[in-house]
């Protein structure tokens, strides 16, 4: 997908009264009646709540360490007009989130999806992570074969891994893993422990890092997928 040319711009009066109407359709309506309250708001293009970028990294970051909110809040995260999609723009160093996706996917799942696009700037902009990927991920590939001891003791991670990660297919990446992990687990006592020693500083802040754990060679995408398997 290209990088979106122009950011939505929303009436802050609309904005708020659309916020109450979709909080209250979210409460008190059924799967289906949401559905179809979402067929029919798409079919005039409306947006009920657009979160303004700021807003948005603020509600993304809440729950991390004060250095990673503090290194989030320079990231210009801009809102634009279609149902899904986005992504963070390294030539740019910038996050660009559909502005449709309170409305179509929820309230809670923006809140997540910004925060998977704030770890792929995380992952450029933290010297310490920047240095990983540029190499091409050697110590979270090194964190990642240092818990495979361990994934039968994570239930939650080992599932989430082989159900919902490797599904993906060819998006099922290092740098895709990186931002997944603090997006699904930000609670690092749900990971195995060098997993959890390599996302310290993000996850609970203070020591740790890439330089905290070995480093293995990277391989190939079928050989990443039978890594974090653990098979
Ligand atoms: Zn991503």
């Amino acid at each position: 997908m290209d990088r979106p040319a122009r950011p939505l711009r929303r009436p802050p009066a609309l904005n708020a009264l659309g916020k109450r109407a979709l909080e209250s359709a979210e409460r008190r309506l059924s799967p289906r009646g949401l559905a179809r309250l979402r067929d029919i708001l798409w079919a005039f293009r409306i947006y009920l709540y657009v979160t303004p970028g700021e807003g948005l990294v603020r509600q993304a970051l809440a729950i991390f360490p004060e250095p990673v909110r503090t290194l989030g809040a320079r990231c210009p995260f801009h809102r634009y007009s279609a149902r899904s999609g986005g992504g963070y723009w390294p030539d740019r160093n910038e996050v660009w989130l559909a502005a449709g996706v309170e409305t179509y996917e929820g309230l809670r799942q923006v809140v997540l999806s910004s925060r998977h696009e704030m770890f792929h700037f995380v992952a450029h902009n933290d010297p310490r992570y920047r240095a990983d990927d540029d190499a091409s991920w050697p110590a979270l590939w090194g964190a990642l074969a240092a818990s495979r001891l361990h994934v039968d003791d994570f239930p939650r991670y080992r599932d989430w891994i082989r159900r919902s990660f490797i599904p993906q297919g060819g998006h099922a990446n290092p740098a895709e893993l990186f931002a997944d992990i603090p997006t699904n687990f930000p609670d690092a006592a749900e990971i195995p422990p060098p997993l959890r020693d390599y996302f310290a500083p993000l996850l609970i802040g203070g020591d740790g890092g890439p330089d905290a754990v070995a480093r293995t060679e990277p391989g190939d995408l079928a050989s990443f997928h039978a890594l974090i398997a653990g098979a």
